[in-house]
């Protein structure tokens, strides 16, 4: 059986991360989504389980201290976090685990775990991506502000990932991921069992 692995997409705010992992997800079953902690409070709509995990500062804390996140970062004024468990348990059954999360926590599962595949999905134009900050009308003025501030901030990081996914069209970047996801699944050094599989007599090579 192939070995799942962890898919990382960042990009900054308004560079529709949340459209993208939605469309991607509802097209494919072999994704399975890492569902974050956060200390944000939840957006009208949003879940608690599915879009986030919402906890106090102080329940953030002590799962912090206990070990519980692969990664966690402060960002936009919250703590956000990739809970561990649910994570190493999905890969060990083979699936594509998918983290949407910002450049910091990208950065730190680099340096721990080298064989994730890391993303950045870009806004067209940044003027673009200012009128989709504005238009999604969930954030006050100030926070509008610090998140195109830190938009720019983000942008120098491209430079620490494997792949950059231009986010013109819905369809074209997920068809762009997916190409990824499709070379991914055909490395060698994810399939423990690739000698036996190639030199076996007659059999099949069914790399799925
Ligand atoms: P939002 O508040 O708009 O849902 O997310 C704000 C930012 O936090 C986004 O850049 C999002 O990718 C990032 N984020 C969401 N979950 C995590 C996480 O578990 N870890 C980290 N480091 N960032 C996250």
């Amino acid at each position: 059986m192939a070995k799942g692995f962890l898919l990382v997409l960042s990009g900054p705010s308004g560079s529709g991360k949340g459209t993208i992992s939605k469309a991607l997800l509802d097209k494919r079953d072999d994704i399975v989504y890492s569902v974050s902690a956060t200390t944000r409070k939840p957006r009208d709509g949003e879940i608690n389980g599915e879009n986030y995990f919402f906890m106090s500062e102080d329940e953030f804390r002590i799962m912090a201290d206990e070990g519980g996140f692969l990664e966690h970062a402060f960002v936009h004024s919250n703590y956000y976090g990739t809970p561990k468990d649910f994570v190493f348990k999905q890969i060990e059954k083979g699936e594509i685990v998918f983290l949407e999360i910002d450049v910091q926590g990208a950065l730190q599962i680099k340096k721990n775990y080298k064989e994730a595949v890391f993303i950045f999905l870009l806004p067209p134009t940044m003027d673009e991506l200012r009128s989709r900050i504005i238009k999604r009308g969930t954030e006050t003025d100030e926070d509008i502000k610090r998140r195109f501030s830190n938009a720019f901030k983000e942008l120098d990081f491209v430079g620490e990932y494997d792949f950059f996914v231009v986010n013109d069209k819905v369809e074209n970047a997920v068809a762009d991921i997916e190409a990824i996801i499709h070379s991914e699944k055909l490395r060698v050094k994810r399939h423990n069992d690739i000698k036996k599989l190639v030199t076996m007599q007659g059999g099949t090579v069914n790399v799925k």
